[in-house]
């Protein structure tokens, strides 16, 4: 048997178990299996360094070990390095290797690429570095904002990019806060965005994923613009891991359906 599986802290919640194992079952890797592992900070780095004995090909990192998942690493990709986080650790040949697929994910869920365009990233948490990363590396003018300015200002200049207090217009919007997990309606209340702000020009992706839609993707989509659900860039992140570690390519409708399911019980 060939283990995968997800470390985090608190990671009852995630979605990745289903999705990857529905990838292992489409992609016929019988013996293999991904697994739940619920890790706390202290036990993170002696946990993943028991792995690859243990029958591990790999694990994905959430909260909150994303910075220590790069720090474990004997050998870093250049996302994850330049994020200063990883989501995806792959045991090569005795050595841990550490990528970050949040990157690659966002760019891979995009209907175009982002070159030449306008961005707004809203967050300056770990999701939001990696899409400012992400879009500033692919061409795209950056502007970042977040609740607390500094952490937008210190992230803006690490990339080259700008941090704004107050929205600007943008071509592209990207919702990398929590705002709308738990409450769909704190959304134009807690972002600095307006209904007007989103037009039939607008490519609106939201990181965030709940049963249904987001308030912010409802409101986008009445507006006539493209919108981008937090459950396409699951898939793509998690469709990256999983080539990481296989090296087959991965099931993507298998992955989607499978996401898509649990976002709906
Ligand atoms: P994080 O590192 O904890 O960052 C949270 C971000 O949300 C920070 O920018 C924080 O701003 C902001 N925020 C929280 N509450 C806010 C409020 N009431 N008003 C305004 N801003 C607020 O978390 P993360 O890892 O970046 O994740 C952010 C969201 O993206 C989560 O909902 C997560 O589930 C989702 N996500 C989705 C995917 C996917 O594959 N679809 C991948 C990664 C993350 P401050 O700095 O001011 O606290």
């Amino acid at each position: 048997m060939i283990f995968l599986g997800v470390c985090g802290w608190p990671v009852a919640h995630s979605r990745s178990p289903q999705m990857q194992n529905a990838a292992l079952a489409a992609a016929g890797l019988a013996g293999w299996r991904y697994l739940r592992l619920p890790l706390p900070p202290g036990l993170f780095e002696e946990t993943v360094r028991a792995l690859p004995a243990a029958g591990f090909r790999g694990v994905n990192v959430t909260i909150p070990h994303k910075r220590a998942a790069l720090a474990v690493a004997d050998r870093a990709s250049e996302a994850a390095r330049a994020i200063g986080a990883a989501n995806t650790i792959t045991f090569e040949n005795g050595a841990i290797v550490a990528d970050n697929t949040d990157a690659p994910g966002l760019l891979a869920a995009l209907p175009e690429s982002p070159r030449g365009r306008t961005a707004l990233v809203l967050g300056a948490g770990g999701a939001g570095r990696a899409a400012a990363w992400a879009l500033t590396t692919a061409g795209a003018q950056v502007a970042i904002w977040n609740r607390t300015a500094e952490r937008a200002r210190a992230l803006a200049a690490e990339l080259g990019a700008r941090a704004v207090e107050v929205a600007e217009p943008a071509q592209i919007i990207v919702n990398c806060t929590s705002v709308g997990l738990h409450d769909a309606a704190a959304t134009f209340k807690a972002l600095p965005l307006q209904a007007d702000d989103l037009s039939a020009g607008s490519l609106v992706v939201d990181m965030v994923y709940r049963a249904g839609s987001t308030q912010l993707l409802e409101v986008a989509r009445s507006r006539g613009a493209r919108v981008v659900d937090g459950l396409e860039i699951l898939v793509a992140q998690g469709a990256a891991s999983f080539e990481r570690w296989t090296g087959l390519e991965a099931p993507r409708e298998a992955m989607r359906a499978a996401a898509a399911t649990i976002a709906n019980t």
